[in-house]
C-alpha cells in the first residue's frame, strides 16, 4: 500500500511536468491565460499547464500506458471495451497540491465554450475532494501574514486574486464547503471569509458553507461572508476594480456568520405573527443546536429569543436547554 501511494505521487509529478512543458510549447494556451490577465510568473507559481488535444498523449510520457496505476491516479480512463485514453485533453491544467507539496489531483479547463467547462480528477487514494482546498499550499504563508483566509469557488478566482496581490485565497473543488474544509482552515487562521460568486449558485453555496461551519466554530473564530453583485465572481471583480477595491470590501462589507444566519431566517419567516415566529424558531433550532462554542451558542440563542419576542429563559426551556 505504501509503495503504491509513492508511485501515484511520482506519476502525478511526471504528468505535471509534462503539462507544464506543453503549456510552454502551445501559444494558443499561453494566449488564453494572457487574455485572462495572468502573467507567466503567476502561471509558474501555480504550476499551470496544458494537456494537449489527442487521446493518448500520456503514452509518450510513461513507458507503460496500460499500468493500472495511471488509471488509479485518475489520468487515464479505461472504458467498458477496455480501451484506454487520457482523461484530460485540450485543457488548461490546474494542479491541486496536497499538504506535503505533492500534486494530488487536477482541475482542467477548456479554452472555449465546450462542456464540461471544468473537469476534475476523480477521488483517488491521494485525493479526497471534501478534504482538499485548491491553493492552500501556495497560500499558507500569506494566510498567516494576513491573519485570514478567503474561500472562493473557483481555480481562476484563486489565481486571479493572487495575480492582483491577494495571496490568501483558496477554493473548494467544485463541491460544497465541508466541515473538514473549515476545520483545516481554522488550523491556519481564526478568520475565514467566504466570497463566492454573486449568482444564485454562489448564494446557495454560501448558505451550505454556513450550515457546514456551525459545528466547527469555536469562541474566538470569526467566520464571515462577502457577497458580490450577481454579475461578479472574485476573478471578475478584482480584474474590474483592482486589489484596493477588493480589500475595501473585505474591510467594510463582510457579513458575520451570525448576522447572515438571522438575516436569512428573518427573510423567510414573518416575525410579526406568532405563527411566523414559531416557524422561525423551528428553523433556527437545528442550526443553533449544532454550535458547540459555548459563548457563541448563548449569544445566538439570546438574539433568537429577542427576534421571537421571548425571554432567553423561555427559549431555553422550550429547547430543553439546562442552565
Ligand atoms: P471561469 O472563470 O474559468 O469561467 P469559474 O471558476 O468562474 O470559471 P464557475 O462556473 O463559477 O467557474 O464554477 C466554479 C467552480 O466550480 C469551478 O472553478 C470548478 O471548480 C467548479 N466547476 C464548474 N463547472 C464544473 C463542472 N462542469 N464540473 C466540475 N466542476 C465544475
Ligand atoms: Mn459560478
Ligand atoms: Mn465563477
Ligand atoms: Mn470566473
Amino acid at each position: 500500500r505504501a509503495r503504491q501511494a509513492a508511485s501515484l505521487v511520482e506519476i502525478m509529478q511526471r504528468a505535471a511536468q509534462f503539462y507544464r512543458q506543453q503549456l510552454k510549447q502551445t501559444p494558443h494556451a499561453i494566449d488564453y491565460l494572457k487574455k485572462r490577465g495572468l502573467t507567466g510568473e503567476i502561471a509558474a507559481r501555480f504550476g499551470l499547464g496544458y494537456a494537449p488535444a489527442g487521446w493518448q498523449n500520456l503514452a509518450a510520457v510513461f513507458d507503460q500506458y496500460a499500468d493500472p496505476a495511471l488509471a488509479e491516479a485518475g489520468l487515464v480512463i479505461v472504458n467498458d471495451a477496455g480501451q484506454r485514453y487520457d482523461r484530460f485533453r485540450d485543457r488548461i491544467m490546474f494542479p491541486i497540491v496536497g499538504q506535503r507539496g505533492d500534486v494530488i489531483g487536477y482541475g482542467g479547463r477548456v479554452l472555449d465554450a465546450a462542456e464540461p467547462k471544468y473537469l476534475n480528477s476523480p477521488e483517488t487514494p491521494l485525493f479526497q475532494k471534501g478534504n482538499e482546498l485548491y491553493g492552500l499550499f501556495q497560500a499558507r504563508r500569506a494566510i498567516r501574514d494576513a491573519g485570514r483566509v478567503i474561500v472562493v469557488e473557483g481555480y481562476m478566482d484563486v489565481v486571479a486574486l493572487a495575480q492582483h496581490g491577494v495571496e490568501y485565497a483558496v477554493a473548494t473543488l467544485g463541491t460544497a464547503t465541508t466541515a473538514a474544509h473549515v476545520q483545516k482552515l481554522l488550523r491556519h487562521t481564526d478568520e475565514l471569509v467566504f466570497c463566492f460568486d454573486g449568482d444564485a449558485a454562489g448564494r446557495h453555496a454560501a448558505w451550505r458553507a454556513l450550515e457546514n461551519s456551525l459545528a466547527i466554530l469555536s469562541d474566538g473564530s470569526r467566520v464571515g461572508f462577502l457577497f458580490l453583485a450577481p454579475e461578479h465572481d472574485p476573478d471578475s471583480y478584482i480584474r474590474a476594480f483592482g486589489k484596493g477595491a477588493f480589500e475595501a470590501l473585505l474591510g467594510g462589507e463582510v457579513v458575520p456568520l451570525s448576522a447572515y444566519l438571522f438575516k436569512e431566517l428573518a427573510a423567510q419567516h414573518d416575525l410579526a405573527s406568532s405563527e411566523g415566529r414559531s416557524a422561525f424558531l423551528q428553523a433556527a433550532h437545528p442550526l443553533l443546536s449544532q454550535i458547540r462554542a459555548p459563548a457563541l451558542a448563548l449569544l445566538l440563542r439570546k438574539r433568537c429569543a429577542e427576534l421571537a419576542n421571548l425571554q432567553l429563559s423561555e427559549l431555553d426551556s422550550l429547547w430543553q436547554i439546562k442552565s
